[in-house]
């Protein structure tokens, strides 16, 4: 069946009378033995169903997380020490900086690479154990060639890990690519109501699989029934957002490159997420967020209504981000109504 049809049938209980249309949440940290889950930190209903409508998207095997950060700690707290890792050095920042501290601490051999250059990806692929792959980025929305980069790592033998956040499996499906992990960070669009911390990684690999529930076993980062619920919940109208999220950031992204006060417009397509630099200071920059009377100055994406901020003021984003760069998470509300937030936000600029 299509994605449209999966993410609102799938994940539910098999009929009979008088089953609910949704798996009740079971708020238990113990089960009576001799089933198949036993204790809440190996499994819960609501993770399974969750589980099984992101696995019909990403075409594997899929493991929920209580965040997409603790998904990428379980991908990394496997991988042997001294191995070499590739990565885009334009990225999430949490995920950038754990890499650059596992560095630093000697566990890895990492090489930051200009992700959409693909000529320095291969050149610095080849004795690597595996390249981690954003595409498109945090929020440069630099593009990845995933095609030929996965097919040299097959080549080679790399392992192949790509952050699917932003395109989402609605857009690219990593592991019909050849892929080995495709994370997402349910947070933003598939649970998309900014109402709960989710994360995943899909894989068809075993070895791969049994590695990442292990360390999600003993860890105790797997999603909690309620949260799984909620994501489920949302993922019930994540093609459907997604849709229109999408259709609005291309509009956006159009309305902005024509405006006076925005220097460069960063859109690729097939993302709800646009990204503009402005003519002017950080300040300006922050005070056209705080000047929105319809989008919320808030971090974080993909959720139903739309949200902006200026990157930089985050510490730990990377200085390749323009000083001024607004990362604009487009939601789902008529477009004419957001389009004259951000004309009238921009204007801000003007009158200081
Ligand atoms: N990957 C990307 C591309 C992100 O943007 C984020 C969060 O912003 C994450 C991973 C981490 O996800 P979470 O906040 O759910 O831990």
């Amino acid at each position: 069946m299509k994605n449209e049809t999966n993410v609102i049938r799938l994940g539910r209980p098999e009929a009979g009378p008088d089953v609910g249309m949704n798996s009740p949440v079971s708020l238990n940290s113990t089960l009576h033995a001799g089933g198949d889950i036993g204790y809440a930190r190996y499994g819960n209903q609501s993770c399974l169903d969750l589980e099984n409508v992101i696995a019909s998207l990403e075409h594997g095997k899929t493991l929920a997380f209580s965040s997409g950060m603790s998904a990428f700690s379980a991908v990394v707290s496997n991988i042997p020490n001294g191995s070499v890792i590739v990565a885009s050095d334009q990225g999430y920042a949490g995920i950038t900086e754990t890499l650059r501290r596992m560095h630093n601490d000697g566990k890895i051999v990492l090489r930051f690479v200009d992700i959409s250059n693909t000529a320095e990806v291969l050149h610095n692929m080849n004795d690597a154990f595996m390249v981690w792959i954003e595409t498109p980025t945090n929020p440069l929305l630099k593009i990845a060639d995933l095609e030929r980069i996965i097919r040299h790592a097959k080549a080679t033998g790399v392992l192949v890990g790509v952050d699917n956040t932003f395109a989402t499996p609605l857009r690219q499906i990593p592991l019909d690519m050849g892929a080995d992990i495709s994370l997402n960070s349910v947070t933003k669009y598939m649970a998309g109501h900014s109402d709960v911390l989710a994360g995943s990684i899909s894989t068809n690999n075993k070895v791969i699989f049994n590695a990442i529930e292990f360390t999600r076993k003993i860890s105790g980062t797997i999603i909690q029934p309620f949260e799984a619920y909620l994501a489920l919940r949302g993922m019930r109208t994540f093609s459907l957002r997604f849709e229109k999220a999408e259709s609005n950031a291309k509009i956006l992204s159009d309305l902005l490159s024509s405006n006076e006060h925005v220097k460069n417009v960063y859109y690729p397509g097939f993302s709800g997420v646009v990204s503009f630099d402005i003519h002017g200071t950080p300040e300006d920059a922050d005070r056209v967020c705080d000047s929105a009377r319809l989008i919320s100055n808030t971090t974080s994406l993909g959720a139903v209504e739309s949200t902006w901020e200026r990157r930089r003021r985050w510490q730990l984003e990377s200085e390749t981000v323009p000083e001024t760069l607004i990362r604009l998470s487009v939601g789902c509300e008529n477009v004419d109504d957001l389009w004259l937030d951000i004309k009238n936000a921009l204007e801000y600029i003007k009158m200081i």
